[in-house]
């Protein structure tokens, strides 16, 4: 059985997953191995029944005519039983338990981010929120998160468009340490860091790589690996499942204009893409947002004996390049 056991020495849960060692699926019994994608129109037999679906109502589930899908993850680790969690002297952990889904974003295996039209990406985006929703409203839910891998260095296994998300009763150790940052500016500040964070970046200028009315993307001060960029929402808004509707088609406009930018200056480069959130409204501290770290160096021993990050590209030169990359492209159109 996984198990989720807490680290006595610090904020995290670990997976164990004794049983499948380090080779994790997560498409069924369709391999990839052909190149044929296991996601592709025509493969739902193949996959488990689809709790979600963006297609005409004329078209019956778990056939071809979607626009995007939403599946269980055939090889969860996470079992959705309670929480039994248990302790022993230093020692705490519980059988894993939560929700994970996939999004299958669309129907052609080939469409990008930055490729799939914009009113398509609005509803895709508008279903993530849907979902995170509803896994949230969980009362035993302590994290939801959605993730987004492209290449396989970054740890992809499919190509096809294609996302994550998954609610478990653990904290994240990441939201966590950024929680706690937030948590003691806001005691002492009365103030969210995130939109202190928000606003001294929209007056320097320099790492602000694109913005619209309600978004801004921008490469964060400290950003850990080369051209790390984040978009964060300018009203504060703890949490991705409450966006207005409204809003979602500039997130879309961003997002594209983003992932246009690193797709064009770094030749698409392998991308894990991850919300950072909290699971509800409301919280005065936390401010959701969408991290996007490109795989472009590996991390050696210096990194992992500090406990620090040896970033070669500041962020400061990461957004000029980005933001030539913009001006450019405007240019050739
Ligand atoms: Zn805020
Ligand atoms: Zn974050």
């Amino acid at each position: 059985m996984p198990v989720l056991r807490k680290d006595p020495f610090g904020p995290a849960w670990v997976l164990m997953l004794p049983e499948r060692g380090l080779e994790r699926s997560d498409f069924g019994s369709v391999s990839p191995a052909d190149g044929a994608s296991p996601y592709a129109p025509g493969n739902e037999a193949a996959l488990p029944p689809e709790i979600q679906a963006l297609r005409p109502s004329t078209s019956p589930a778990n056939g071809p005519g979607w626009r995007a899908r939403v599946l269980p993850a055939p090889a969860s680790p996470f079992g959705e039983r309670v929480r039994d969690e248990r302790s022993e002297g230093p020692f705490r952990w519980m059988q894993a338990c939560g929700r994970e889904e996939i999004v299958i974003e669309h129907p052609d295996p080939g469409v990008r981010l930055d490729t799939m039209s914009a009113a398509h990406l609005t509803d895709v985006l508008r279903l993530y929120r849907d979902r995170l929703a509803y896994l949230a409203s969980d009362p035993g839910v302590a994290h939801v998160q959605m993730t987004r891998t492209t290449g396989r260095a970054a740890g992809a296994r499919v190509d096809h468009p294609h996302g994550q998300v998954l609610a478990v009763p653990v904290p994240n150790r990441w939201v966590e340490e950024e929680a706690a940052a937030a948590a003691a500016h806001h005691a002492a500040t009365g103030r969210c860091l995130f939109c202190d964070v928000l606003e001294a970046e929209l007056r320097q200028r320099d790492r602000v790589v694109s913005a619209n009315a309600a978004f801004v993307a921008v490469a964060p001060y400290a950003a850990k690996t080369p051209f790390e960029t984040w978009i964060l929402p300018r009203a504060h808004e703890s949490a991705f499942a409450a966006v207005a509707a409204n809003r979602l088609p500039l997130l879309t406009e961003l997002l594209q204009t983003l992932v246009r930018a690193l797709n064009d200056a770094l030749e698409e480069p392998p991308t894990n893409m991850i919300l950072h959130t909290r699971p509800h409204p409301g919280d005065a501290a936390y401010h959701w947002h969408l991290e996007l770290l490109p795989r472009l160096t590996r991390h050696a021993g210096f990194d992992w004996a500090s406990g620090s990050y040896v970033n070669p590209t500041p962020p400061e030169d990461a957004a000029r390049f980005l933001r030539q990359a913009l001006a450019l492209a405007e240019v050739a159109e």
